[in-house]
């Protein structure tokens, strides 16, 4: 809890990394723009889900705060969704996940 998590490139915010949404769960300011951007996403992604896994091209914000905590960005990379509660879609990036599994504690496989 003491530890620092990797910043937020637009506000320095920090990571949330236990949070059931994936990595991209950040405590943003009230004013960054990637917040405002995987706000609107967000939304985008429950209907394009509508409760099922499914699967889309990443966003350039998703490619920045990937990068922030580290990943090497593919060429093209694939957003998977995952639908976890009504308000919550987990997101992940199977082309990334070998990269994290050192810093990453797998709970679920
Ligand atoms: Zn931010």
């Amino acid at each position: 809890m003491t530890v620092d998590g990797p910043a937020c490139p637009a506000c320095a915010g920090r990571q949330m990394p236990d949070h059931p949404a994936g990595w991209l769960a950040w405590r943003h300011s009230n004013l960054c723009a990637l917040r405002d951007a995987e706000d609107a996403r967000h939304a985008a992604d429950v209907d394009l889900a509508g409760g099922r896994v499914t699967q889309r091209p990443a966003t350039t914000t998703e490619m920045s705060l990937l990068s922030a905590l580290g990943h090497p960005l593919p060429r093209d990379l694939t957003t998977r969704l995952e639908p976890v509660t009504a308000g919550i879609i987990r997101r992940s990036w199977s082309a990334l996940e070998t990269t994290a599994a050192a810093t990453t504690e797998g709970t679920t496989p």
